[in-house]
């Protein structure tokens, strides 16, 4: 590559990062380079993940069947080695039947790509797979009503590190009342799988002082991939 082509590159690659509000790089840390993909974020769930999205389909376990206009089952790369998972589905998400639509989740896709990936390699998923009316947050019951087809996802897809968004979901995966503040950073074990919390990309949005430690989470989440992939 050209110094002048490589420099450009490096200058387009730190206004991104300045686009999402994180203007510290640590040095040293370089951004991943990943094999390119053809995975489409629409790819044809097949395998051990077609049939838990045929239960999802037709699932009445909880009373929040009766509210949903769409089930909302996850997308990405079946073979992913990171999962993201979400609390829930929102408005938008339950119209389109699809994880993390809206300005939350053009900034999930550019926290992804931050660490090197495209959203179609990831895998994407929320606890419910329901929308709760007026986006209240999940009752207990329907979080034990739905989040076996969680475990059953993380199973198909068996990512070596999955990434928790946002207090709820940190807080229901880990059974705790913990706060996102006091999680985040760290690793924590959710069924056999490191799970690393961070803030909610919508949290992000609201309080953008926060995308530096987010940041940190990130890269912290690009290495302990980086590390179990090899
Ligand atoms: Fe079934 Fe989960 Fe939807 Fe409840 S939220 S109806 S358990 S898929």
């Amino acid at each position: 590559m050209e110094k002048n082509d490589a420099l450009k590159k490096g200058i387009a690659y730190f206004s991104f990062l300045k686009s999402i509000g994180i203007d510290y790089v640590e040095p040293g840390k370089r951004n991943i380079q990943t094999p390119p993909v053809t995975v489409q974020e629409d790819v044809k769930i097949t395998g051990g993940l077609a049939s838990i999205l045929s239960a999802v389909e037709k699932c009445d376990a909880c009373g929040l069947h009766r509210t949903r206009n769409k089930t909302v089952f996850g997308t990405g790369n079946p073979d992913s080695t990171i999962m993201f998972v979400g609390e829930a589905p929102g408005e938008e998400e339950d119209k389109q039947g699809k994880p993390f639509v809206g300005r939350a989740g053009n900034l999930l896709t550019k926290m992804i790509s931050a660490i090197g990936f495209q959203r179609e390699e990831v895998f994407i998923a929320n606890v419910l797979k329901c929308r709760p009316p007026e986006n209240r947050d999940p009752k207990p019951d329907e979080v034990a009503a739905c989040e076996h087809f969680l475990i059953e996802q993380i199973k198909a897809v068996n990512p070596v590190i999955i990434c928790a968004l946002g207090t709820h979901a940190a807080q229901t995966l880990l059974k705790t009342n913990e706060p996102i503040g006091k999680l985040r950073g760290k690793l924590h074990d959710y069924h056999g799988v490191p799970l690393l919390p961070t803030y909610h990309p919508s949290f992000l949005l609201r309080s953008p002082n926060m995308k530096k430690l987010a940041w940190v989470d990130l890269q912290m989440l690009r290495d302990e991939q980086a590390k179990r992939v090899k």
